[in-house]
């Protein structure tokens, strides 16, 4: 068997799709994507793509390994994330190959269903308890939001305290067995998310995700030492070295892309990495259906899997959301916040390629909103 052609389809509301077909007809699907840069990302599946043409697509570790090393120059989010998408292609092919689910491939199945979590609040979190609510009612039993939207480099006591008050909202709906999940996003300073963990410690939530940047990662290691709240991170890190200095710091949680941190292939061994440090693994999707599903497939089959972030109905899909590229809704149809285990071949979903390729004829500009403080000096987002 041999690739005979690679494509990609610039689809709203942000994401990119990858199509890898073989010239006995099997055809995987993959979801490289850097939200904000597909159009980057899609040129560098092109110029890889060169290389797969006439490949054997069932050589996936060493492709893995040429697609990510030969080019001399390494990691980083573009090309990370064109070969994680390329992976995830090549794992779709090797199970409708082999007939089999890609998490029988990785050593089967560790449990039956894999939790997963709602999204509410949005960029700038408001009525809170009305989604929260709406979330519970559909049968979630975690929610995640973010914890803060612009914030001054130092927050000041009504900013922590607003902080605090979503919190203490949230678990007055959730009471004592159900979740929230807190996500920084990189935009608090070191000083400010001390302070912001200290307040929202007692409110137990189940994790605080990126209170750092990445590039202050050499203070993670003080952060986890001072707060009690478990610490998450690791959307923005392209590959297990870079989570190594994460997990060493005493990380409770770390949070893979499937579509970034070079697919599944990475990802597992990413996890795998986590397990030594007693870490668990909850992989970072707000993207598509392809994505989710190769997620899904590594949360099959990794013993240290936590819950799985999903973008059904999160605040940046407008125009199309986590269904609308997928034939059968099945796989993503959850059932008191679960998603099931099924044993369809390969990343276990059918693309709608008809309604792929129509939407690729309009595609997508979606760029990162950039903030700005009072004084007009740029913001995190
Ligand atoms: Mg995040």
């Amino acid at each position: 068997m041999k690739i005979v052609r690679v494509e990609t389809f610039l689809v709203p509301p942000r994401w990119l799709f990858c199509r890898i077909e073989t010239d006995e007809g099997v055809v995987g699907w993959g979801e490289p994507v850097v939200e904000g840069r597909a159009e980057v990302v899609r040129a560098a599946v092109d110029v890889l793509a060169e290389y797969l043409i006439g490949q054997d697509p069932l050589r996936i570790e060493d492709h893995w390994q040429v697609l990510s090393k030969a080019g001399f120059y390494r990691g980083g989010p573009v090309l990370s994330s064109a070969v994680a998408g390329i992976d995830q292609a090549l794992w779709d092919i090797a199970g409708k190959t082999y007939g089999a689910p890609v998490h029988a491939l990785l050593g089967g199945p560790v449990r039956d269903s894999v939790r997963v979590y709602a999204w509410v609040g949005g960029d700038e979190p408001a009525r809170l308890t009305e989604e929260i609510t709406e979330q519970v009612e559909a049968g979630f039993t975690a929610v995640k939001m973010n914890a803060a939207g612009r914030t001054s480099r130092l927050t000041t006591p009504a900013e922590t305290a607003a902080v605090v008050d979503r919190v203490a909202a949230a678990r007055a709906v959730l009471g004592p067995h159900r979740d929230v999940a807190v996500d920084f996003h990189g935009r608090f300073t070191p000083a400010s998310a001390r302070r912001v963990l200290h307040e929202i410690g007692p409110l137990h939530p189940l994790f605080a995700e990126e209170p750092l940047l990445p590039e202050h990662g050499h203070l993670l290691p003080a952060l986890v030492a001072a707060t009690e709240v478990p610490i998450a991170t690791g959307e923005r890190l392209y590959g297990r070295a870079e989570f190594l200095p994460a997990l060493a710091a005493g990380i409770a949680v770390a949070q893979p892309d499937l579509s970034h941190a070079g697919g599944i292939s990475e990802v597992h061994r990413i996890a795998s990495l986590a397990d030594a440090y007693g870490a668990q693994v909850a992989p970072h999707c707000p993207l598509g259906p392809i994505a989710l599903a190769a997620s899904l497939q590594v949360a099959f089959c990794t013993p240290n899997f936590l819950i799985q972030e999903q973008s059904r109905g999160i605040h940046y899909n407008k125009d199309a959301d986590l269904l609308s590229y997928v034939v059968d809704p099945e796989p993503f149809r959850f059932v008191g916040g679960q998603a099931r285990r099924s044993d369809l071949p390969g990343l276990g979903i059918t693309v709608d390629e008809a309604a792929v390729r129509a939407a690729d004829r309009t595609g997508h500009a979606w760029r990162n909103p950039v903030w700005r403080h009072a004084d007009g000096s740029f913001a995190e987002w």
